[in-house]
């Protein structure tokens, strides 16, 4: 299984390294036409707007939004989480839309910037290490949305069909079982 990692911004090396722990094949992806040979796609971390920016001048918008539609898989982390959101709090526009939520950016505050806790992932045996650095929270989802995982009873983890997102850095630690996860949900969809 072929998953590409968008290396626009942020932690392209380490999700490539995880994917490859889980037994996939990673793919540092630049340019659209990459997309074609993949069967999932992660957007990691970074900054939510800058990667926005980047995304609508080198064409990745409309044609993540394809991908998508197809059926083939995303996971956004992090920042990626807010680009795939379809609500932004206290913005007009969102970016990629995919996932039917409301994400709240820099959600935990300057005092807690960045931390680390063991997380409960619904479909995952034993709790994951987890980072969150300036994370994002989701605020509210769908019907078609599925909470996979809560911090301090907020959404952190949620599912939408083949699409994945999570407010921490999954690619920061060891553990590879968020990857595996992924490449699970797009073995079973096959
Ligand atoms: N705070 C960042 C944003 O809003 C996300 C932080 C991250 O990806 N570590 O884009």
């Amino acid at each position: 299984m072929k998953v590409g990692v968008l290396a626009l911004q942020g932690a392209v090396a380490e999700h490539i390294r995880l994917i490859e722990a889980a037994g996939g094949e990673g793919v540092v992806v630049k340019r659209t036409e990459q997309l074609d040979e993949l069967d999932g796609l992660i957007i990691p971390g970074g900054e939510s707007t800058t990667i926005g920016k980047l995304m609508r001048t080198y064409g990745f918008i409309e044609a993540i939004q394809n991908f998508s539609r197809e059926g083939k898989a995303v996971f956004g982390t992090c920042a990626g989480m807010i680009l795939v959101a379809d609500h932004i709090a206290g913005q007009a526009e969102a970016h990629l839309g995919l996932m039917n939520m409301t994400v709240q950016r820099n959600a935990f505050g300057r005092q807690r910037e960045s931390f680390e806790t063991d997380l409960d992932v619904k479909g995952i045996q034993e709790p994951i290490r987890a980072v969150f650095i300036r994370a994002p929270l989701i605020d509210e989802v769908g019907d078609r949305v599925d909470v996979l995982s809560t911090y301090n009873g907020q959404i952190v983890a949620a599912r939408q069909g083949q699409v994945l997102a999570a407010s921490f850095h999954p690619e920061l630690t060891d553990d590879s079982r968020m990857h595996a996860y992924f490449l699970d949900m797009i073995r079973q969809n096959r």
